[in-house]
């Protein structure tokens, strides 16, 4: 199922990281601010359990998360996503799929998997700041489900129709979370209007 956040101030940094003259270090920095703001949206229906615990004044009857977070950022953008929501999850592990397209074939190829134990037991984040064909992650999704993965929830910024309509054909039962829907792809692939090439703008390569 398709979530496109609303919230100006999603809204106002997402037109910041669009602009090209945006810096690498400030493109960084907002794109964190956005994975937080938008895990701050999508764990609203994590569980909680209710625990017993004492303040300094006596007992308290509170909830605490029932569920560990996973965090799985696809290389290389991914990882841009990272610190601005284990800034918030601080217990989330990470995990790390490493993903290339074979110029023949047109296939993604996986070239990194490192995954924590017991996904079944955790909601599994994938960060990636582009839904582009929807190649890459549908194999992320699959790798993950292999691992044993049910509650997988797909963190992008921008998104392609052409991909959530991938995604959502594929794997129905993951939630697919974007903060900007965009028109189409170009024929070299990227989202248009989209911001560019993410890691590239991340990391500062070109
Ligand atoms: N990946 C990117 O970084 N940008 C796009 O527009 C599409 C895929």
């Amino acid at each position: 199922m398709l979530n496109l956040l609303k919230h100006p101030l999603l809204t106002h940094k997402l037109t910041l990281l669009r602009r090209k003259e945006t810096t690498t270090k400030d493109f960084r920095e907002t794109l964190d601010e956005i994975a937080g703001l938008m895990a701050y949206e999508i764990t609203r229906d994590l569980p909680v359990k209710k625990i017993t615990i004492e303040t300094p004044l006596g007992k308290c009857n509170t909830e605490e998360l029932a569920m560990d977070v996973i965090l799985i950022p696809v290389l290389r953008a991914g990882l841009g996503m990272v610190d601005g929501i284990s800034n918030l999850i601080p217990t989330a592990r990470v995990g790390h799929i490493g993903m290339y397209r074979d110029h023949v074939t047109l296939e993604s190829m996986t070239y990194y998997s490192k995954l924590p134990d017991n996904l079944s037991d955790a909601v599994v984040m994938v960060l990636d700041p582009m839904l582009a064909t929807g190649g890459s992650s549908t194999s992320a999704i699959q790798i993950l489900k292999d691992h044993g993965a049910k509650s997988i929830k797909l963190v992008y910024v921008v998104g392609a129709p052409e991909g959530v309509e991938r995604i959502m054909k594929d794997h129905p039962d993951v939630q697919i979370y974007l903060a900007g829907l965009d028109d189409k792809l170009n024929e070299h692939g990227y989202i248009v209007p989209g911001l560019g090439d993410a890691g590239d703008r991340i990391f500062g390569t070109k």
